[in-house]
């Protein structure tokens, strides 16, 4: 699977899909929405703060991606969580995402570093932009192209959101770093209605594009539901950035 993620200057890439694969149904449905991108996003380990929790459908996730991936052709994006899972995600995944709680698990990020798949690299709770770019600098070897920083919103003293969203880190790395810089609004704000203007102002801030999570029917998902944008509201959310990627220079890609 080639490299996909090929930015030209004024892309602005979307990236979306569920927070987890749950079922075939559930993809296929995301799936056939005309409107949905071609880099698709899906967990299929979850890092869940409850071990308790759905943790992902793992081998059975990647069998189901496998026979959507044959019946209609998509790239898709996911969550490595532990080394041992490189190999089996490499033979559905063109992009690989490391999770906020791994950033800094440099080991993993030696190991992404020696295949040839971009990495977006989700920035931890509470790192420093230092701490971030350190933890991309274990990537080097995959080239500036295919290291890819996302920001995710880092722990502050507020509890009304999921997290801060720190824009001021997108127009920070972008003034002073080579990468690309994508936003998710998603696990930032943490509830479905605040995350398409979270995008909007992301667009603003001069990300190079947005992971959002989508879900068809939220109120059934089994992870993070509550910040999940139904089908319907995606299509609205890419309306508006249709037409507000121009004012900043660029363009909507997905
Ligand atoms: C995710 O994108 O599925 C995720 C768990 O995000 P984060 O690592 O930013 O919490
Ligand atoms: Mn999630």
């Amino acid at each position: 699977m080639a490299p996909t993620l090929n930015f030209r200057p004024q892309d602005l890439f979307l990236i979306a899909g569920p927070c987890a694969v749950e079922s075939e149904n559930q993809m296929r449905q995301i799936l056939t929405n005309p409107n949905r991108p071609r880099l698709i996003r899906g967990g299929i380990h979850k890092m869940r703060t409850s071990s308790k929790s759905f943790q992902g459908m793992g081998d059975e996730g990647i069998e189901i991606i496998k026979k959507m991936q044959k019946e209609i052709p998509f790239d898709f994006i996911t969550e490595v969580t532990d080394i041992r899972q490189i190999e089996s995600l490499c033979e559905i995944s063109s992009v690989f995402q490391v999770g906020a709680r791994n950033m800094y698990n440099y080991e993993l990020l030696k190991e992404l570093s020696r295949y040839n798949r971009p990495v977006i690299l989700k920035r931890a709770f509470s790192a420093t932009i230092s701490e971030w770019l350190g933890a991309a600098e274990y990537l080097f070897n995959l080239g500036e192209k295919n290291i890819i920083l996302c920001e995710r919103g880092v722990r502050s003293f507020d509890t009304k959101l999921r997290n801060l969203l720190d824009l001021g880190s997108v127009i920070y790395l972008k003034k002073n770093t080579p990468f690309k810089v994508l936003v998710d609004p998603s696990h930032s704000m943490g509830l479905t209605p605040y995350v398409a203007d979270a995008a909007y102002a992301a667009v603003a801030a001069g990300a190079d594009g947005l992971i959002v999570e989508v879900h068809p029917e939220p109120a059934c998902a089994l992870s993070d539901g509550q910040q999940a944008l139904n089908l319907h509201q995606f299509d609205e959310m890419v309306q508006k950035l249709n037409k507000l990627a121009p004012l900043f220079d660029k363009e909507l890609r997905m």
